[in-house]
């Protein structure tokens, strides 16, 4: 039996990983969430981890005065999530957190050599390279959640990477496929939470419709299949069946299908090499009228030109688009700025001058720091 810790476990990934360990038999060590100490709780009364961690430190007191008559640990802050990261008593990290504060303890958990199933693209985004290099030190594995890095992953199996000629990566286009700018004036925070295949947390759902989600999963696929920007095509996909597809050097093409539900990839990252029963209903082609594609329209939706920019731009670039992302998302959900200013903003930070180029924990944190302050001076 696997022992794993989830990081983000009140969340829509978190969630569903617990669910995905009971089917697959697996047992909890460590839980964390960052404020919500009543569904923390609940989860902690019913798996039974020995931890849990509340990041917010305000909301310590009250989950442990609440866990009183268990056994479990609690404990707060980034050194609480730390300190499970780091613990001997687990197999597998799951860190699904929201936002690139996901990152050391990700880091942390690879040097106690442990795998990790990541969800948390915005830590690969802007530590993959650092993430990876521990990985290969610790001898430790990185197994993406994320469906179309799950995809890839499953269509390279028996396969080379050095064949790989290119990835098509598939984008459903989210909720505002195929408007135009001006129609993209008036849309309203509702309309963007509403994505038409999957039900996700608020930040990704905010990123899939203006497709930073899929430049911050072009960038997740360069650090995770060490390819080249050039190897990479981003192709919309309305129903999100095709969660990604290889074309080897022969031109041949590998697609991975499925039903978009979030806890195969999950389970996979789990299992991997095994697959294990799941009593989901099975992909019915009897209704899959039309499988279709087209090209993102990438000047409309500025923030996935921004990801393939900071890719050419290079070093921390990827940092300072995804923490200008990351301040411009929280504005956004706080009804200060704009569906059109998000995308403005991001391409903005592109000019952010900033002349260090070793990227290394301490640079990214900077530059996260100076790419959020540059946003909350240009609002
Ligand atoms: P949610 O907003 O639903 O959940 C985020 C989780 O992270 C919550 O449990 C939240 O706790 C927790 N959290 C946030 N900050 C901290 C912190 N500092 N310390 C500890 N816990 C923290 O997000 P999602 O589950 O949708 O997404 C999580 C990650 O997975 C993101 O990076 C996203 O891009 C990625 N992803 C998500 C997919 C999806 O279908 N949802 C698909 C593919 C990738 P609390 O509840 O207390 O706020
Ligand atoms: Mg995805």
């Amino acid at each position: 039996m696997k022992y794993i810790s989830i990081l983000g476990s009140t969340g829509s990934i978190g969630t569903q990983t617990l669910e995905v360990c009971e089917n697959i038999n697996n047992s909890i060590y460590g839980l964390a969430a960052n404020s919500n100490i009543e569904l923390l709780e609940k989860q902690a009364r019913k798996y039974k981890p020995s931890v849990v961690c509340i990041y917010d430190k305000n909301k310590y007191k009250l989950l442990k005065d609440n866990l009183f008559d268990t056994s479990i640990s609690v404990l707060s802050g980034m050194e609480g999530l730390i300190e499970i990261s780091k613990s001997n008593h687990y197999d597998i990290l799951v860190n699904a957190v929201v936002g690139m504060i996901g990152i050391e303890p990700t880091l942390e958990a690879i040097k106690s050599k442990k795998n990790i199933a990541i969800a948390n693209k915005e830590s690969l985004v802007t530590a993959g390279d650092i993430i990876n290099k521990y990985a290969k030190k610790n001898n430790t594995k990185i197994f993406p959640i994320d469906s179309e890095h799950s995809a890839i992953l499953q269509c390279l199996r028996g396969n080379k990477l050095r064949q790989i000629n290119k990835i098509i990566l598939t984008a459903s286009g989210g909720p505002f496929r195929g408007y135009t700018y001006d129609m993209l004036k008036n849309v309203t925070l509702d309309q963007t939470l509403k994505h038409p295949n999957w039900v996700m947390g608020k930040k990704i759902s905010v990123d899939s419709a203006t497709l930073m989600n899929k430049g911050l999963e072009f960038i997740e696929a360069i650090r995770l299949f060490n390819l080249d920007s050039s190897q990479i095509e981003i192709i919309v996909h309305p129903q999100s069946i095709i969660h990604s597809m290889i074309e080897y050097n022969d031109k041949s093409i590998i697609a991975q299908l499925g039903i978009p539900d979030m806890k195969i990839p999950i389970q996979y990252a789990l299992t991997y090499p095994d697959r294990f029963e799941r009593d989901d209903i099975s992909l019915n082609f009897d209704n899959l009228l039309n499988l279709t594609f087209e090209k993102p329209d990438i000047e409309t939706f500025i923030c996935l030109k921004a990801c393939i920019k900071a890719i050419e731009k290079g070093g921390l670039f990827p940092t300072i688009v995804n923490g200008a992302n990351e301040q411009a998302v929280d504005l956004y959900l706080q009804n200060k700025i704009s569906f059109l200013d998000i995308g403005k903003l991001v391409y903005k930070s592109l000019d952010i001058n900033i002349d260090i180029t070793k990227v290394n924990l301490k640079n990214i944190l900077y530059a996260d720091k100076i790419s959020r302050e540059f946003i909350l001076s240009n609002i």
